[in-house]
C-alpha cells in the first residue's frame, strides 16, 4: 500500500477503509516502534506525576473538578459566550463568529488580503487542520511556516500530524535529519541540539518578517476575554506578538468561566499530556497591544476566530460531555488500541479513542463507520481522562447508533441479533460454546506440541493459528488460545459437588 501523503490522511476518500491502513500500520515495525515507546513513555509519566501531586487520594476528586468546571461551562455556553464576546471586544480584540471551516477560513484569507500578507508564521493548532487553513493562505500567495518544531518537520516532509500533542510521534530524529538536509540543505547530523539551532535560525527570520501570526487557543477565559495557550516550546508567543496582526481560531468548547477556573485546568493540561507540572510557556493574551497605555509588545490588531465546526451539534445533553475534551492526548497515550496502528490509520484531524468519538460526530457517523468500533472497550482512555469523558460510553453509543440508524451491514446486524439471542437461550449457549470448542481444538490439531514452529500454517505448539471466514479477524494478527477439552461447566460440575 502507497505511504499517505498529508493529503490523504485530512481527505481520506469517505467512508474510508480503517482497516486497510491499520493493517498497513501493524506491519509497520518502526511505526510501530517509535508509537509504542513514545506514547507508553508518557503514559508512565502522567501516572508519576499525577499520583505525586494529587496522592492517590485526590487525584479522581482533582479529575472531577476538572470535569465539572467543563461540564458547566458547557452547560451554560450561551452565557459564558456572550461574557467573553464583551470582554475581549473591551479589551481591543476583533471577535468573528464561523459555523464552519470555509466560513472561518474565509475571515482569515479576508484579513491576510486586506493586509496584504506575505508571510504567515503560525503556532499549533488543531482547529486550524480541521479547517485545513493552511493550504487556503497559501492558495491567496501568503507562504505560511508552521513554528512548532514537530509540525515544521511535518510540513517540510509534506506529512500530517499523528498525534494530538505530539504530532511527529511515528518519527525520528533521522528523519528530521534528512528533511532538514533535503529540504533546508543544511549538514546531516541526527544530534537534537544541532538539529534544534538549525530549525531556530530558519524560524527567527521568519517571526522578524512575518506580518501575519496565527495561534489556537487552549483556552479562553470568559471573565477576561483573553485567548490563553499553552507551549513547550515559546513559538506560540512569537509567533502572536512579533507579527502586526494575529489571529487565533479557536473551537467554541475552549471556554472557562475565570482565571480561578483556569488554573485547576492548565494544571491537568500539563500533567496529563506530557507529565510536567506545567506546560513551559502559558501565555495569556487579552486583545492587542495597547500603545496609548504605553505598550511596547504585542500585535497591532488581535482577531478571534470562533468555530463552531459541529461542535453546536455535539451540544445536545446526551453528547455534550464530549465537549469537555482539553485536547490533552492522555487518552491516545493509554489506548492499546492506539499504540499499535498510530495515528493517521484513524484517517482524521484527532485520532485515538476522542478522536473516536468526535470525529464522527463533527463530520457524519455514515462517513466514518469503522471509528466507534476501533476500541477494545478496556476502559483505559476513561482512567486516564483529566476531564472525566465516559469515552466507552459513546463508544456504545455510537455504535448503537449505527444500528439503529442502519449504517451497520445487515449481515453484521443479523449476527450479531442472532449471537445476542444464542446467549440469552441455555440450550443454543451450551451448543455454541460446544461447536467453538469442537472448531478451535480442530485447527489447533489438539495441542499439538510436536510440530516445530512455522510447519503448519494453522497449528502452532496449540494455539490457533488461523480461523476462516468473517472470524478470520480473530488470528490474522496473533494467534488464540485452544479452548480446553473440558468447559468451565463441566469442570465445575465434577469438582464442586454441586456446592456454590
Ligand atoms: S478525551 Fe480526555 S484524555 Fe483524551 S485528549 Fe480529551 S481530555 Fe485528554
Amino acid at each position: 500500500m502507497p505511504k499517505p501523503t498529508g493529503h490523504d490522511i485530512l481527505f481520506p476518500s469517505l467512508p474510508y477503509d480503517l482497516h486497510g491502513r491499520a493493517q498497513a500500520a501493524t506491519h509497520d515495525e518502526q511505526l510501530q516502534r517509535f508509537v509504542n515507546h513514545a506514547t507508553l513513555s508518557k503514559d508512565q509519566s502522567r501516572k508519576k506525576v499525577t499520583l505525586e501531586i494529587y496522592g492517590r487520594d485526590h487525584l479522581d476528586d482533582a479529575r472531577t473538578l476538572a470535569g465539572q468546571i467543563k461540564q458547566h461551562t458547557l452547560d451554560h455556553l450561551d452565557h459564558y459566550l456572550e461574557t467573553f464576546v464583551d470582554n475581549a471586544t473591551r479589551a481591543g480584540a476583533k471577535v468573528h463568529f464561523a459555523r464552519n471551516g470555509e466560513q472561518a477560513n474565509a475571515i482569515a484569507v479576508a484579513i491576510a488580503k486586506r493586509i496584504n500578507a506575505r508571510l504567515c508564521v503560525k503556532s499549533k493548532s488543531m482547529v486550524t487542520e480541521e479547517t485545513l487553513l493552511l493550504p487556503a493562505l497559501e492558495a491567496i500567495g501568503c507562504e505560511t511556516v508552521e513554528t512548532d518544531l514537530g509540525e515544521y518537520i511535518l510540513q517540510l516532509d509534506h506529512d500530517a500530524p499523528s498525534h494530538i500533542v505530539t504530532p511527529m510521534i511515528h518519527k525520528d530524529r533521522t528523519a528530521v535529519a534528512r528533511a532538514f538536509q533535503r529540504e533546508l540543505g543544511a549538514k546531516y547530523t541526527e544530534d537534537p541540539k544541532e538539529l534544534t539551532k538549525i530549525a531556530r535560525e530558519v524560524l527567527r527570520q521568519k517571526y522578524r518578517k512575518a506580518d501575519l501570526g496565527i495561534s489556537g487557543g487552549n483556552f479562553l477565559v470568559a471573565s477576561t476575554g483573553s485567548v490563553v495557550i499553552c507551549t513547550n516550546e515559546g513559538n506560540g508567543r512569537l509567533c502572536t506578538s512579533a507579527p502586526r496582526v494575529h489571529i487565533a481560531f479557536v473551537g467554541i468548547e475552549k471556554l472557562v468561566p475565570s482565571l480561578e477556573h483556569l488554573t485547576v485546568l492548565l494544571k491537568m493540561l500539563a500533567r496529563s499530556s506530557t507529565g510536567q507540572p506545567l506546560t513551559v510557556y502559558t501565555h495569556t493574551m487579552t486583545g492587542p497591544r495597547k500603545a496609548s497605555g504605553g505598550e511596547h509588545d504585542g500585535p497591532e490588531e488581535m482577531h478571534i476566530v470562533l468555530v463552531d465546526n459541529g461542535r453546536t451539534e455535539v451540544l445536545r445533553e446526551e453528547t455534550r460531555e464530549m465537549l469537555r475534551c482539553i485536547r490533552c492526548g492522555a487518552c491516545l497515550n493509554a489506548c492499546p488500541v492506539y499504540r499499535k496502528i498510530g495515528g493517521h490509520s484513524y484517517g482524521t484531524v484527532y485520532s485515538g479513542p476522542i478522536g473516536a468519538i468526535l470525529s464522527p460526530m463533527f463530520k457524519g457517523l455514515a462517513n466514518y463507520p469503522d471509528l466507534p468500533n476501533a476500541s477494545s472497550l478496556c476502559g483505559a482512555c476513561y482512567e486516564a481522562c483529566p476531564v472525566k469523558i465516559n469515552i466507552p460510553k459513546y463508544l456504545i453509543h455510537l455504535r448503537g447508533e449505527m444500528v439503529s440508524r442502519k449504517i451497520t451491514k445487515w449481515s453484521d446486524r443479523l449476527l450479531y441479533r442472532l449471537w445476542a439471542k444464542s446467549l440469552t437461550n441455555v440450550l443454543t449457549y451450551r451448543l455454541g460454546g460446544w461447536a467453538q470448542k469442537v472448531m478451535f481444538r480442530r485447527r489447533a490439531k489438539m495441542f499439538d506440541n510436536t510440530l516445530p514452529e512455522g510447519g503448519n500454517p494453522y497449528t502452532n505448539r496449540g494455539w490457533v493459528g488461523h480461523l476462516p471466514g468473517k472470524v478470520g479477524g480473530w488470528t490474522s494478527e496473533r494467534d488464540m488460545p485452544t479452548p480446553p477439552e473440558k468447559s468451565f461447566r463441566q469442570w465445575w460440575a465434577k469438582h464442586s459437588s454441586g456446592k456454590p
